[in-house]
């Protein structure tokens, strides 16, 4: 497939309404900047708009002030989101009901396996469906998992093209509800997702293969599937994905014009000359004007951590 091929669907009635959705494990980091660059500029350029929703739903992985710094970095870099932000933990109340709808209509069980166990009976990490027909005699219920169905589906994606899987061999039976008691990230992305009425979800490639279950837990609760585009991720030189965990930096706010002349060249659109480090509303301004989605690169780029600051 030519590296600049891209995908078109059909031309959609509905607005375009795109999202940001960070989770708060720590400040933005030059890959998380281009998610909320990319994603910024895919609806900008079409006149839509953009949302921001923090993901702290999962208090043990949160860093305390990192969800403040997430928006004065955004606010640094004109990066300005639509509405109010939507905060993950206002909205227990919606992740129970979709809850009971999925076990309503039997698309859940109660699981009684741990990790371990699961490890030791299929030797893989795809749920053997073990716990499908109900719990053994005296079994305790640890997790909900959705019922899947043995069946290949493709989506097309804007940017990688069309993606096949079959959710019964991949992941089998995924968690909503985890063992600690909290939200699994597929139930609340696809609850806030259809909620916030958001059309078009552009993020990096590490969520990939998040895709799918999501798009079968839309298909459950009847939502519409938005238009997933999956940007290029920003690695290291040992090829590992920038984050909090591998000692990304976190992106230098009093040089927004510089990093944001990165994160263009990194999303192939480089701004010209006469703009390398300009001010963010000018640099994005030119590239709300000149963003197209297929001259982003498909695949993950190289970006040293000496660029990252
Ligand atoms: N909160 C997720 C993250 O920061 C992203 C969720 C999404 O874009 O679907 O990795």
């Amino acid at each position: 497939m030519p590296s600049n091929q891209h995908f078109t669907t059909a031309v959609k009635s509905v607005p375009y309404r795109g999202r940001f959705a960070p989770s708060p494990t720590g400040p933005l980091h030059f890959g998380s900047l281009v998610t909320a660059l990319g994603s910024y500029l895919q609806a900008r350029s079409q006149q839509g708009e953009w949302l921001l929703r923090m993901e702290n739903i999962d208090p043990p992985r949160e860093q305390a002030g990192a969800a403040d710094a997430i928006l004065r970095a955004l606010d640094a870099y004109h990066l300005y989101w639509d509405g109010a932000v939507l905060y993950q933990s206002t909205r227990h109340e919606a992740y129970e009901a979709a809850l009971m709808q999925l076990a309503r209509n039997h698309d859940s069980f109660a699981c009684g396996c741990s990790r371990k166990t699961i490890a030791a009976r299929g030797g893989s990490h795809v749920y053997p469906g073990t716990c499908r027909d109900g719990l053994s005699p005296g079994e305790v219920p640890r997790t909900i998992r959705v019922r899947v169905p043995n069946r290949c589906e493709t989506f097309i994606d804007t940017l990688q093209g069309p993606v096949k899987s079959n959710l019964q061999t991949d992941t089998g039976d995924f968690v909503v509800r985890r063992a600690d008691g909290l939200y699994a990230y597929h139930l609340t992305v696809v609850v806030d997702d259809a909620a916030q009425g958001i059309t078009d979800i552009v993020r990096g490639t590490d969520l990939l293969g998040s895709t799918p279950p999501q798009r079968y837990l839309q298909q459950c609760f009847g939502y519409p599937h938005p238009q997933y585009s999956h940007l290029p991720l920003a690695v290291n030189q040992q090829g590992q994905k920038l984050s909090k965990q591998n000692c990304a930096t976190a992106i230098d706010i009093r040089h927004p014009g510089l990093t944001l002349c990165k994160a263009l060249r990194f999303l192939g659109h480089p701004a010209p000359a006469g703009l390398q480090g300009a001010d963010p509303a000018r640099l994005l301004a030119w590239a709300t004007a000149n963003w197209d989605i297929k001259n982003v690169p498909r695949t993950a780029v190289i970006c040293v951590n000496a660029e990252n600051k």
